[in-house]
Order: C-alpha cells, then structure tokens, then sequence
C-alpha cells in the first residue's frame, strides 16, 4: 500500500482527520465550556491517536494533541504565564495500565517508588492560586499550561478560598494548584434556575464550573456555587519545603487552603488497586463528581528524579472509571455521534 516517508498514507489521513476532531473538542471545551462531544469519545479519539503513534513515530511530533496540554487561551481574559509550569496526567484505564506505570516508575527511579498516594480525581476545572507574603494576588485557569486565563477577580468570590494565608510558616511565596467544582447538589439547581430564566443548561457539574468561573462579569460567578479542593503546588518559595505528597496536603491545611480528606498512602499496587475498588463502588459518596483516582508517589525527592514528558508527570497517573452511561449517551444523542 502507499506510504510517504515509510507511514502507510491511511495512517497519516487518519492522524489528520483525528488530530483535526481532537482540536475543535478541545476549543469547545476548553474556551467555549461547551463540549459536543461525550468524554468517552473524546479519549477513544486520544487512545486512537496515540496508537498511531506508537506505530509510526514520526506523527509524534511536538503539536501534536497527543504532546500538549489544553488549549490556546482565548482572548476574553488577560493572558497570565505561570511560574511553574500547570501539567496534565497521563490516564490508566485497567489494573495492567496501573502495573506498566509503577514498573516504569520503578525503572526510572532504580528503587521501588513506594509508598504511593491515593485520592480523588475531581471533575473541576485546574486553577493556580498565587500567594504573595501570603495575600492571593492572582487566579488563573491552566490553559496550555504555560499561560492561562486571568481569572483572579472570579477566584476571589468563591467561598472556600481564603484571601491571607494563616498560620507560622506561610512561605514568601507559593502557587497552588487545585480543581474548581460545583458540588452535585448544587448543580441541579443551577440548571433550574437557568432554565427558568430562558438559558441554556449546563451539560455536567464540570462544564457549568469551568462556565461560572470563566464569565466576564464576576458579580455572575459569585452568584454561583462554586468550591475549590487544593491538590498541588506549583513554585514554592522562602518556607520549609515538604517531603511528602501527603506533608504538602498538611502544610497547605495548616495555611487556611481547602484540602480533601480523602485521601489514603497505601505501600504498593495492591493498596493502590483496593482504593481504585473502594471508590468504584462509592463513586457517588464525595459531594462533587469523580472521574477516577489518581495515584503519585508520596515522596518529592523520587518525584523530582522521575520529572516530567511534555505534558504530563512520570510520577502520578490517573485511573479513569468507565463513564456513566446515562449523560455520555444523552450528549452523544444530542449531537448525533
Ligand atoms: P485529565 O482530566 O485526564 O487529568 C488532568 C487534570 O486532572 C489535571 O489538570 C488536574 O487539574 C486534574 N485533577 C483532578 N483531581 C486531581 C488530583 N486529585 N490530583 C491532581 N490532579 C487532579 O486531563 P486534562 O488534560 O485536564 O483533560 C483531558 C480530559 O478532559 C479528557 O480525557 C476528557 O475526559 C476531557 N475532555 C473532554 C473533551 C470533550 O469534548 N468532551 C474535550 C477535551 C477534554
């Protein structure tokens, strides 16, 4: 059959036309907060993508879907670069997934990279929080990962952000990273409301966050029931530097942050894997809506050692749970898939 440069001619249409799918989901979710497409579709076009690339490596090329984070920003915010780079994660979909990670962890690290932490991966939206001398002075979306969107008049009205840090060891400066949500609840309301009002609904609590913390108008944000659970940082300056995953979860709650408490530091694949069945069955129990669990290696100094791809660290991995049927069917209904 036809090849260009050793890649079969329908292998490189196929990159195309997926490449081509991949970006237009992208900027209607990313910068539109209005997917057209279920997520279940969206990762079989990813997992498509990226078998095609393992079979011809040179489609692998850095503006690839598949090498990136997000999307361009739009123009409706300020552009703000981050300090540290806001990354993705790479997904597992099954236990033997979650068995290449650790083994590939392990190589790299040339010891066993246990103990691993294990929590909830939130469908919220990424922000960055910065603090100066303890005062937030900036919110922003993730973006391509690099610049994100201003964001922090919006941030400032939600309730469970504070404004000062507290606490005796408030570092000089810190950026923390976290996922913004609306609580389940909270989000049949939501649409009610906007629906009485003659507004178009919200496709799921992930898209009417992303919606309510991106509007122009930030009065319309504090109206808006948005939370915010802390799971990173980003630059970390002039303050004892935590050791552990699970130290940087009680240094950020001795400074006023809002982190989860669900969370569990388990040994090895077989504390890992009880979580991941733990959850399957209590998917429902958190107040906001789960997509899986993702699992990192407890301590920074094997974190540091492993680093980083072009989009997303060695050293976490998140377990996707199978969609649930019912809102991935409706939406790919909607739009006829
Ligand atoms: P991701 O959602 O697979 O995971 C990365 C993100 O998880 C991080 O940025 C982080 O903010 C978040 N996260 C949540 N809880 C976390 C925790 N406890 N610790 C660390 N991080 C946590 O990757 P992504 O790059 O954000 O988005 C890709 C996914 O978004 C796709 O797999 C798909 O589900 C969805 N998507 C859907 C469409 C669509 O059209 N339906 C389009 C684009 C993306």
């Amino acid at each position: 059959s036809a090849e260009v440069e050793g890649v079969p001619v329908a292998a490189l249409e196929r990159h195309a036309e997926l490449t081509e799918l991949v970006e237009e989901a992208n900027w209607r979710y990313y910068v539109l907060d209005a997917p057209t497409v279920s997520d279940a579709q969206y990762d079989t076009w990813m997992g498509e993508l990226r078998k095609l690339e393992e079979e011809n490596p040179t489609l692998r090329t850095p503006d690839s879907p598949t090498q990136k984070v997000g999307a361009p920003i739009s123009s409706e915010f300020a552009p703000v670069a981050h300090l540290q780079r806001m990354e993705s994660l790479d997904n597992a979909f099954n236990a033997d997934d979650l068995a290449s990670w650790q083994a590939r962890a392990e190589r790299l690290a040339e010891r066993d990279p246990g103990p691993y932490l294990c929590e909830l991966k939130i469908d919220g939206l990424a922000v960055s929080l910065l603090y100066e001398k303890g005062r937030l002075v900036r919110g922003a979306t993730r973006g391509d990962g690099r610049v994100g969107d201003d964001v922090t008049a919006n941030v400032r009205t939600i309730a469970n952000i504070p404004h000062r840090l507290t606490g005796d060891d408030v570092p000089d400066l810190v950026e923390v990273r976290g996922e913004v949500y609306i609580p389940v609840a909270d989000f049949g309301k939501l649409n009610e409301q906007l629906v009485e009002a003659g507004k178009a609904p919200f496709a799921n609590p992930r898209n009417s966050a992303a919606g309510s913390l991106r509007q122009k108008d930030p009065r319309i944000t504090a109206q808006r029931p948005l939370r915010m659970i802390v799971h990173g940082v980003g630059k970390w300056e002039g303050a004892a530097a935590p050791r552990t995953q699970s130290e940087v979860y009680d240094r950020l709650r001795e400074l006023g942050l809002p982190v989860s408490d669900l969370y569990r530091v388990v040994d090895d694949l077989d504390g890992i894997n009880g979580f991941i069945e733990f959850y399957r069955e209590h998917r429902h129990d958190p107040a906001y809506e789960i997509d899986g669990v993702v699992v990192k290696v407890d301590r920074i100094e094997i974190q540091r050692n492993l680093g980083s791809t072009s989009r997303a660290p060695r050293w976490a991995i998140a377990y996707k749970y199978p969609p649930e049927e019912v809102n991935t069917k409706l939406l790919d209904i909607q739009v006829g898939v």
